[in-house]
């Protein structure tokens, strides 16, 4: 199987994660998140992750130079020879720049795009239950029980599925993330794929444009 060195680009809530997970699957490559970097990194007690903890105790961004620095040494690890997803990373043109100028390699970028009313709908759906963990969707999963969880709880919204808070990160994207799509496109490695109803739809897609 060839190297794949691929950035997934996505709106939140497009199914970026589930496509990450078979594609790594299938090419044997690791998912990086660049957020789970970050926590491991603080967490090993390395100089690099005493630097970043300087940032976040702080309440403040961690820098794009050290989020590259961390990313970089994560690559160099040996299950990342034939490739690598980047989830998260990177979320704006500066910060895909640097990733040029650091010398990162990348063979394709993918987008999945979904409809941002598509995507108020899927995330407007979802509710949960805080005590047992069940996930359900008032259209594509409802509980058996209506507004309540068969545990008998009643069923809540998360703070991340909110319509106000998923609006503002679907015009966050589109503002500093789509641009991407053009800088990635004039290197010749943007793949673009269309979301579609059914999961194995938007799967067979993203693999037959791999
Ligand atoms: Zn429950």
């Amino acid at each position: 199987m060839r190297k794949l060195n691929l950035i997934l680009l996505g709106a939140p809530g497009a199914g970026k994660g589930t496509q990450a997970e078979l594609i790594a699957e299938k090419f044997g490559i690791p998912t990086i998140s660049t957020g789970a970097m970050i926590r491991e990194e603080i967490a090993s007690g390395s100089e690099l992750g005493e630097t970043v903890k300087s940032y976040t105790n702080n309440g403040q961004l961690v820098p794009d130079s050290v989020v590259i620095d961390i990313i970089k040494n994560r690559l160099a690890k040996d299950d990342c020879a034939n490739g690598f997803i980047l989830d998260g990373f990177p979320r704006t043109v500066p910060q895909a720049e640097a990733l040029d100028e650091m010398g990162v390699e990348i063979t394709d970028v993918l987008s999945i795009e979904v409809a941002d009313e598509a995507i108020m709908e899927r995330m407007g759906g979802r509710r949960v239950c805080k005590k047992c963990g069940a996930t359900f969707h008032t259209k594509y999963k409802p509980s058996p029980a209506g507004e309540y969880c068969p545990c008998g709880e009643k069923l809540t919204i998360r703070a991340d599925d909110d319509p106000e808070v998923v609006k503002s990160r679907l015009v966050i994207y589109h503002e500093q993330t789509e641009p991407l799509k053009e800088f990635y496109q004039k290197k010749g490695l943007l793949k673009i794929v269309y979301g579609q109803e059914k999961l194995e739809d938007t799967t067979a897609l993203t693999m037959a444009a791999l």
